[in-house]
């Protein structure tokens, strides 16, 4: 072979590592920017991200009224503050509580620390992007178990999947993108299902939108029982109104879980801003509940406007509706998007016909409402 030859063979090879060259981008779905100016419109019905639509807290305007003058510094790295208030609410030791730039970085800081290429991780399908992507990105081989007809977990091939070797289980409960919940009895057996050492995993990032539900098992009362590692996820992003911040947090099964996260944690990860408003809006739980109280009631609405109108919406216990259309989700959201609403196709094969759609303020239900039925009624 000529040294010609041989190099343009070089040049074709990507440089990146193959983990990563394979992976599908995340869709972390079109800012109201981008369709205004892609669309030359004013008014944008922005319901693709599950964001609450009331905002977060006042609470946090009063708390960051002086913050300006303190940004020369560089914010705690331990987060002390806002991790002390997180024991307090949680009851749980300060070593086992770790702060992430969202809850997104968590997931990739418990991919980077736990997994080698091969190692197996069990999760849904469809699952939440990162659920997916951050391991194969680490070289670990991911087994997705399909929900069933009815949109639900199918808790038996769970419990069947898990059986095979497994070093990660990870999950949202509720789950984004169906909204199903996964009983306590049945997380339970779940986890009784899995090898001894599997490192589970539950996102409760829609937590607050199902705990009022007394099926919805509180997953750390459950995990505590248990001699096991485990790794509890929450966020700041959907309930409590923070989504621009990027902060979460994650609850461990032992200061030694949170150690090995914290060896491949950015120093200063989360952000001082960040760090205050969180500590804020968790000073006022009445006004979350508040947010949560009015988006169910307005995801009542929409759900029996959808079921009346034909079409199957999966049982929800979050701030949005997982929802089977007669259209391909990907031609429906751009006719969408031409009238200014953002919502989010599914993209995975076996779901291109599913969209998701955020519960936001009541008019702007009314407006995709009304625009669904013009479309696929
Ligand atoms: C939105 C979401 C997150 C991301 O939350 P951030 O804290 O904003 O990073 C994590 N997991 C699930 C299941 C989500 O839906």
């Amino acid at each position: 072979m000529s040294d010609t030859v041989a190099l343009s063979r070089l040049a074709r090879q990507p440089l990146c590592r193959p983990e990563v060259s394979g992976l599908p981008r995340y869709n972390a779905g079109l800012s109201e920017d981008e369709v205004q100016r892609r669309y030359s419109l004013k008014n944008i019905v922005k319901l693709g991200s599950n964001e609450n639509p009331y905002g977060p807290s006042t609470q946090v305007k009063a708390v960051w009224d002086n913050l300006a003058s303190r940004l020369g510094r560089y914010p705690d790295a331990a987060a002390m503050t806002l991790r002390s208030d997180i024991a307090k609410v949680c009851g749980i030791e300060l070593d086992r509580i770790l702060v992430g730039n969202g809850s997104e970085q968590i997931i990739r800081m418990i991919a980077e620390a736990y997994l080698s290429p091969q190692d197996r991780v069990v999760t849904v399908k469809p699952a939440f992007g990162l659920h997916e992507i951050c391991p194969r990105m680490m070289g670990a081989v991911v087994d997705a178990v399909p929900i069933t007809e009815q949109a639900t977990f199918d808790c038996a091939a769970l419990q069947q999947a898990v059986q095979s070797p497994t070093k990660v289980l990870m999950f949202a409960n509720p789950s984004n993108p169906v909204g199903c919940m996964m009983k306590g009895d049945e997380l339970q057996e779940l986890i009784a299902s899995c090898p001894p050492d599997a490192l589970i995993v539950v996102d409760e990032a829609y937590r607050e939108y199902a705990e009022q539900d007394p099926d919805y098992p509180d997953a750390r009362t459950i995990l505590e029982k248990q001699e096991r590692p485990w790794i509890i996820l929450r966020t700041f992003s959907k309930a409590y109104g923070l989504a621009a911040l990027r902060i979460g947090y994650a609850l461990t099964s032992s200061g030694e879980i949170s150690a090995a996260l914290d060896t491949v944690r950015d120093p200063f990860n989360t952000n001082m801003p960040a760090q205050v408003a969180a500590c804020a809006v968790l000073a006022d739980v009445a006004y979350m509940k508040d947010c949560v109280r009015k988006t169910v009631a307005e995801r009542e609405r929409v759900v029996q406007f959808l079921i009346t109108k034909g079409l199957f919406v999966a049982p929800t216990w979050t701030n949005f509706v997982f929802v089977r259309t007669s259209m391909k989700a990907d031609k429906l959201a751009v006719a969408l998007l031409e009238q200014g609403i953002i919502i989010k196709p599914w993209k995975e094969a076996g779901f291109e016909n599913w969209i998701r759609i955020s519960i936001g303020l009541p008019e702007e239900n009314n407006i995709v409402m009304n625009a669904l039925a013009d479309l696929v009624l």
